[in-house]
């Protein structure tokens, strides 16, 4: 491992340091209900769909599907983020920020995976798969 980069970093214990893996990979949580087995992305108490309250946090894979562009593409270059809804592998839906280089080159249908968090927006970030 090169350590060149880190020359003129502030000589601070790094808590969460990568331990050598490729980075520390994004990981995108969701729950699962225990009653009807359906997928949610928010944080939520309840059940959307039956409401029971046995919602077990599961880790992601990470990869799904654009299912819809929010930001429509005229304002894509002026709003410097495409906004879309992404159908997770798992079948829950999450409201992402999509990291392409051009707008418009990932349309709807695009297989995308989750990406390192981007300093622009708060939202999950995806790239093409
Ligand atoms: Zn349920």
């Amino acid at each position: 491992m090169p350590t060149s980069t880190l020359a003129l970093a502030p000589v601070t214990p790094l808590v969460a340091a990568p331990t050598g893996d490729e980075g520390t990979a994004p990981v995108l949580r969701y729950h699962r209900c225990g009653w009807c087995g359906s997928a949610t992305g928010r944080a939520a108490l309840l059940c959307p769909i039956c409401g029971s309250s046995e919602l077990e946090e599961q880790a992601s894979t990470g990869t799904g599907i654009v299912h819809r562009l929010l930001t429509p593409r005229h304002r894509q270059y002026t709003d410097g983020e495409t906004i879309c809804l992404v159908v997770m592998e798992e079948g829950f839906t999450v409201q992402a920020s999509l990291d392409d280089a051009l707008p418009g080159t990932v349309p709807e249908g695009t297989r995308v995976r989750l990406a390192s968090p981007a300093p622009h927006t708060h939202l999950p970030v995806f790239r093409a798969a």
